[in-house]
């Protein structure tokens, strides 16, 4: 079976595979992919020597996971990139993954999560959702992403109803998903959820958009008035700074 993996980079120091899907059902216009469709984390020379080769079968993929355990002691797989939940395989990939032990962070929009995902996330021994809040503005999602809020608060209810971990993460954007509207995020997350985490990520800005990158004074500011609702981490503080390999495309 062919899945949507186009991509996998391994981080050395913290022994984590980011297993990188190709596709997505938003179209964001501040997508990062936008930039590169390769993990941004590498080194110049490394992205220009990148060649796409193909979207891996599940075979080979597992082939890798089973080398990179062996090779490296793989504890933990991201599977992000674009959307993952696009791949009819995911599921079957997850339990492959679960049945290895590894830790297993799933990062979505959560717009589709299918009853066959649900189940195997609920099965999964040590699993994360992190879902990505795009903003709350119905308007507003439907006119940036093409698709609307509601799918993404139906799912994000399912999957905490079934008890599987969740946290959040979402963009400032500065006049778009600004100060105040990540506040009312923190607000709605914090009537739904138990002791919710939700990730601030500073955008970064893409070349033809009219938004810039917000200040870390902005950025702060937007940590301290949502830490009255929510736990509040941005990835800068996450620390996930770790030597980085290619693992596909092979070099
Ligand atoms: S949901 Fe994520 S991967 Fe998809 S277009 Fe938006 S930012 Fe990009």
């Amino acid at each position: 079976m062919i899945t949507r993996i186009s991509h996998i980079t391994y981080y050395i120091d913290i022994k984590s595979a980011y297993v990188q899907y190709m596709g997505c059902n938003f179209h964001c216009p501040w997508c990062i992919r936008k930039l590169t469709p390769w993990d941004h984390h590498l080194s110049n020379n490394e992205l220009t020597r990148l060649r796409f080769q193909g979207l891996l079968s599940t075979d080979e993929f597992l082939g890798i996971i089973n080398d990179a355990i062996a090779k490296y002691g793989l504890e933990e797989a991201v599977l992000g990139g674009e959307e993952p939940t696009i791949d009819p395989a995911l599921p079957m990939i997850i339990k492959e993954l679960s049945n290895r032990k590894l830790r297993i962070r799933l990062l979505t929009n959560a717009y589709e999560i299918n009853n066959e995902l649900l189940n195997e996330l609920k099965l999964c021994g040590d699993c994360e959702v992190i879902i990505g809040i795009k903003t709350l503005d119905p308007k507003k999602h439907i006119k940036y992403t093409g698709k609307p809020l509601e799918p993404v608060l139906r799912n994000t209810g399912r999957l905490l109803e079934s008890g599987i971990k969740v946290i959040f993460e979402t963009v400032l954007i500065p006049g778009l998903n600004d100060i105040n509207d990540i506040e009312e995020i923190a607000k709605y997350l914090a009537g739904i959820a138990k002791d919710p985490t939700l990730i601030i990520d500073p955008l970064i800005p893409i070349p033809g958009t009219p938004w810039r990158r917000p200040t870390q004074e902005e950025l702060n500011d937007a940590m301290s008035r949502v830490g009255r609702y929510v736990r509040v981490m941005t990835h800068e503080k996450i620390g996930r700074s770790s030597r980085v390999v290619v693992l596909y495309p092979r070099l």
